[in-house]
């Protein structure tokens, strides 16, 4: 397998990344926006937070330069 941070999302690479290893090990998760903002979480509650809050930052985010 590849490395995990390989695959981090960062603002020059923007995205959403969730990653459960296992099924008795907590995903993790992050995300970055062309904006700048990035966010990490582990825990699957709070991978699924993350995961409704990047959706909600892409909706809102005053950094976005055009509708996609
Ligand atoms: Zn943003």
């Amino acid at each position: 397998m590849s490395v995990v941070a390989d695959l981090t999302p960062t603002p020059a690479g923007p995205g959403v990344h969730v990653s459960k290893p296992s099924p008795h090990r907590p995903a993790t998760a992050s995300y970055a926006c062309g904006c700048g903002e990035t966010r990490q979480a582990q825990g699957d509650d709070q991978a699924r937070d993350l995961v409704a809050a990047w959706t909600d930052h892409r909706n809102t985010c005053a950094g976005r330069k055009g509708r996609s």
